[in-house]
């Protein structure tokens, strides 16, 4: 089954409402229309910029998508801080990363915690990027491929072959992630096969062949046009290089 490629640009914390439209703008008109018929484009700015961004998508019919970081795995009640999956439905969010290592390392979120993040992403008709990776002690003592496998199964826990069918799965080696060592495209691509392989024992043959899994850690336009070339490999998540719109665009045609 032919996958559409998606580039999703994590933007983490940086830009303000007023730099999200003009980093946005610029997106859209370096890319030429025609490309977004062949890849799905999609930025994950911070929540403060949504409506923003959702304003000059939909107003200007611009062709891309736009998503959060993040949810609650609530959907709405005493919850101090957090933004519900109804929230950003409702700012017409396409796409929700779950499981960011940044998430998992930096506020302790455990793989239930991702499931249920997923699981209230898809309760509002939104698509959860679930975002798995090895640490560099892990991939060093080469047991990244078991540690990915598991660590998507406990993610997907007791989701049903139909919603596993409404996700994406981004493996982000933690080691690459903002740190320029991009993973090889070979290494990448085991990865991305046992991930897909794993999709097809806990779903189904046809899910796996429909789920689009991506590579994210320190793709840029130089390396993007290599990974996406793998079997295995449906795009990227792209965090630095998101925030530079002339390579994001580059890249995103690559793609
Ligand atoms: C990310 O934040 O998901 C990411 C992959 O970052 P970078 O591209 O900067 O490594």
């Amino acid at each position: 089954m032919a996958r559409k490629p998606l580039i999703a640009g994590n933007w983490k914390m940086n830009l303000n409402h007023l730099e999200a439209i003009a980093l946005v703008q610029k997106i859209a008109y370096t890319l030429p229309e025609k490309y977004l018929e062949k890849v799905d484009v999609t930025v994950l700015p911070p929540f403060t910029d949504l409506r923003s961004v959702q304003t000059l998508v939909e107003g200007d019919k611009l062709g891309l998508t736009y998503g959060a970081q993040d949810l609650s795995v609530h959907d709405s009640g005493a919850y101090t801080g957090e933004i519900s999956g109804a929230m950003l439905a409702k700012l017409g969010c396409t796409f929700v990363v779950v499981g960011h290592s940044e998430r998992r390392t930096l506020h302790g979120e455990t793989d239930e915690t991702v499931r249920d993040k997923a699981k209230a992403a898809l309760r509002h008709g939104l698509t959860p990027i679930v975002c798995i990776g090895e640490g560099l002690d892990v991939r060093e003592a080469g047991d990244h491929v078991a540690y990915n496998v598991e660590q998507l199964k406990n993610s997907l826990a007791g989701l049903s072959a139909d919603e596993i069918a409404k996700i994406v799965v981004a493996y982000e080696p933690v080691w690459a992630i903002g740190t320029g060592k991009v993973a090889s495209a070979a290494d990448a691509q085991e990865v991305c096969a046992a991930v897909r392989a794993t999709l097809a024992e806990i779903a189904s043959e046809d899910v796996a062949a429909s789920v689009r899994v991506l590579y994210g850690g320190s793709v840029n336009a130089k390396n993007v046009g290599e990974l996406i070339a793998q079997p295995d490999i449906d795009g990227g998540l792209v965090g630095g290089a998101s925030l530079k719109a002339d390579e994001f665009a580059q890249l995103s045609a690559i793609a």
